[in-house]
């Protein structure tokens, strides 16, 4: 005898009108689906068995026919600062980062895109485990989600802000990115703005026009690190398929389109970018399009190559782009002492 075996379907990856047909189908109200989805959605359930308000025999139903895929928060790490790094577990068992960053006004998700990256910057962790795959917009749904319920939980406060920048290039995975920020800014999901969103990019040149034609309403940042083409090539691969020409292109371009300004991080390096003449390239490159620069702490992940430079060379950097009206901030890294500062993600535990 042979068993029939029917795989049952993710449940999220239907649309709300496919899952009404489904009620419909079977003699059910077309508001049942409006009540899973919600479940699924702003409740974020993560089994049938949560989803109270319905009867018995629909959630064994909806067992019977689907799966929740959600994703399993496996650790969690608490840094001194109050930073919380999770390991997430995605339902083929590959595992992403992801970090919640508590400041007095802000608590803010720094979620992954990708399951590794392929970009290879010579100076970050996660360019060490090659790229897998692709996260679903789902799995980086669930992500936001989880996070929001950690900031509710243990700080008693809203999640205010969301950064692509854990592990992988959100522009490398568009499609999922864009479908998953629609979602979390819907009133039928996490309701958060666009505004408090920003995505932090590599610098692809053609991906940046793609967003500006689609008129995106989140925030951009691009990691520059260098603004002189020899260099950026020597830490960053990219560079040499994207060049900064390229790159300058499309933001002019973004920027017309739309009247959104840039944010760029830098890394200051002693011996790579520490001289006056990369201070002075970076301001020609702010130049081009309204911009605002971050100058970023540097997190070590190796036994030196990369070293972090001196207060008196972040000074100079200030001084060249703050005299010519360049807004310009120091960041400090937050749970460096859990490896989940910047570039640090590498799935260590
Ligand atoms: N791929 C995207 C997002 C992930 S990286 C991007 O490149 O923007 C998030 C930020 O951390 C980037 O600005 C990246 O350049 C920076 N970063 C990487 N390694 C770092 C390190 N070791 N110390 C500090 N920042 C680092």
């Amino acid at each position: 005898m042979t068993e029939l075996v029917v795989s049952k379907r993710d449940i999220r990856k239907l649309k709300l009108e496919e899952l009404k047909a489904f009620f419909v189908e079977r003699g059910d109200k077309a508001f049942r689906a409006q009540q899973v989805y919600e479940w699924l959605w702003m409740k974020s359930a993560k089994s049938f068995d949560q989803m109270t308000n319905l009867s018995l025999e629909t959630r064994e139903l909806l067992k019977a026919n689907f799966v929740i895929n959600h994703i399993k928060v496996d650790t969690m790490q608490r840094s001194a600062d109050g930073t919380i790094k999770n390991a997430v577990t995605l339902h083929d068992g590959l595992v992403v980062e992801s970090v919640l960053i508590p400041t007095e006004k802000r608590i803010t998700a720094c979620v992954s895109s990708q399951v590794g990256c392929s970009l290879a910057c010579a100076f970050c962790a996660t360019a060490r485990l090659k790229r897998q795959r692709n996260l679903s917009p789902d799995e980086i749904y669930d992500q936001v989600a989880a996070i929001k319920e950690q900031a509710e939980l243990f700080f008693g406060r809203p999640l205010t802000n969301i950064v692509f920048m854990g592990m992988g290039e959100p522009l490398l995975n568009y499609a999922n990115v864009t479908a998953a920020i629609e979602k979390i800014t819907s009133q039928k999901g996490l309701n958060m703005a666009s505004r408090r969103i920003t995505v932090s990019t590599v610098g692809i040149a053609k991906m940046i026009k793609k967003m500006a034609d689609d008129q995106v309403k989140f925030n951009l940042a691009v990691s520059l690190h260098a603004a002189l083409n020899e260099t950026r090539s020597s830490i960053m691969p990219i560079n040499d398929t994207n060049p900064l020409e390229d790159l300058g292109d499309a933001l002019e371009y973004w920027y017309q389109k739309t009247k959104s300004k840039v944010t760029f991080e830098y890394v200051v390096w002693k011996g790579i970018n520490d001289t006056p003449e990369h201070a002075q390239a970076l301001l020609k490159f702010c130049k081009r399009v309204p911009s605002k620069v971050n100058l970023i702490e540097y997190n070590p992940i190796d036994e030196g190559e990369f070293q972090q430079a001196s207060d008196e060379v972040l000074a100079m950097y200030m001084d060249v782009l703050e005299k010519q009206g360049i807004t310009t901030r120091i960041r400090k890294s937050r749970g460096k002492d859990i490896d989940a500062a910047c570039g640090q993600l590498a799935n260590k535990s």
